[in-house]
């Protein structure tokens, strides 16, 4: 079976050069006789490879000297609770914005420790600056700069007085990114970064070190900062991976050059839908993610014809979340142009014959 081109939203297509380097290192990494896997999380060949990955993700994202990076286990959902835990300092609530699941996914979990106040609450688009009702006793303002099963991007940054906190896990590394704008960045890696099991958190210094009492050891970010990621095992073969990526990014001009290509995916995916009477995208233009693009076929009855000429043409997991219906093109960094070149041809062909 050859390669396919696999549109799913996470775990992700990864590129496939990276599988191959992986593929070749995968029994003897570097002349050590042994595979990444069976490394020693403290070892000198290890700690090379967490240190150039560091170095690498710094260098794509210019992110800061006054920013910690962190490479935990725990998803982007261990995250919705170690971020309340760590940012509150001594605070009662803290400033949400929710307008999808993930957002609202956030919101619950915070609420356990905070109250939640929601500055601005929206549907299929990204509320705009101008209707965010910042309240003036927040700790932070917490954002979803992609939701990624509704496909919504906010097409700008949020301006706040107090730390801002994104959850990445579904757009970092598309594009350059002005870290210094954030308190905390927060990602999964599953979907544009590496493989699952690696969250990436990078955080600016001055937030570190005023856990609520009773946060776990575990969800302190002072733990994990003073032991740069290896107070207990890390994902160190997702780290390495994410290594892998994080060079292959930069052989093929950074973030800049992701843009670029990205936008381009994502504007002619977009123009095929918005060219058809057959295909829809729910998200008004402005607000429509590059990452995730979800679309409706005129009758749901075709759902599943459409899903099995695309498999048939090597175009895989495009069906839609079950909470939205339809389908859904994650069209991440990993995502060849060739591959969202692919879909629009069976989508352009699928409709001339039963649309
Ligand atoms: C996938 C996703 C999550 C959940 O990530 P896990 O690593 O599975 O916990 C959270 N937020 C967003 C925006 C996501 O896309």
């Amino acid at each position: 079976m050859s390669r396919v081109y696999n549109f799913s939203a996470g775990p992700a297509a990864l590129p496939e050069e990276v599988l191959q380097q992986a593929q070749r290192e995968l029994t003897d990494w570097n002349g050590s006789g042994m595979s990444v896997m069976e490394m020693s999380h403290r070892g000198k060949e290890f700690m090379a490879i967490a240190a150039q990955a560091e170095a690498d993700l710094r260098e794509l994202l210019a992110i800061p000297e006054n920013y910690k990076v962190l490479f935990l286990q725990g998803g982007a959902s261990s995250q919705f609770a170690a971020v309340p835990l760590n940012l509150l300092r001594g605070k009662e609530s803290a400033d949400y914005i929710k307008n999808g699941s993930w957002s609202k996914k956030a919101v619950q979990e915070a609420a356990r420790y905070c109250n939640v106040n929601l500055v601005a609450e929206g549907s299929m688009c990204a509320p705009e600056q101008s209707e965010l009702q910042c309240s003036r006793d927040a700790a932070y303002l917490h954002y979803t700069p992609n939701e990624t099963i509704e496909g919504v991007e906010f097409p700008y940054i949020p301006e706040s007085d107090v730390p801002l906190v994104g959850d990445f896990s579904s757009t970092l590394l598309s594009r350059p990114l002005d870290i210094s704008r954030y308190g905390l960045i927060y990602a999964g890696a599953q979907k544009n970064v590496g493989p699952a099991g690696l969250t990436l958190v990078i955080i600016r210094e001055d937030l570190i070190g005023q856990p609520l009492a009773h946060t776990p050891t575990m969800l302190d970010y002072a733990t994990h900062v003073s032991n740069e990621s290896m107070y207990n095992t890390p994902p160190t073969y997702a780290w390495y991976l994410a290594g892998l990526v994080f060079q292959w990014l930069k052989r093929n001009g950074g973030l800049s050059a992701m843009a670029e290509i990205n936008q381009r995916k994502a504007a002619k995916l977009y123009a095929a839908i918005d060219g058809s009477d057959f295909y829809h995208n729910p998200v008004i233009p402005r607000d429509r993610s590059w990452m995730n693009v979800p679309f409706t076929l005129a009758d749901a009855n075709l759902d599943s014809d459409f899903l099995a000429e695309a498999k048939a043409a090597g175009l895989v997991t495009l069906k839609g979340h079950r909470s939205v219906g339809g389908m859904r093109a994650s069209i991440y960094n990993a995502m060849p142009e060739a591959g969202v070149d692919a879909l629009i041809a069976v989508m352009t062909d699928f409709e001339k014959r039963r649309g």
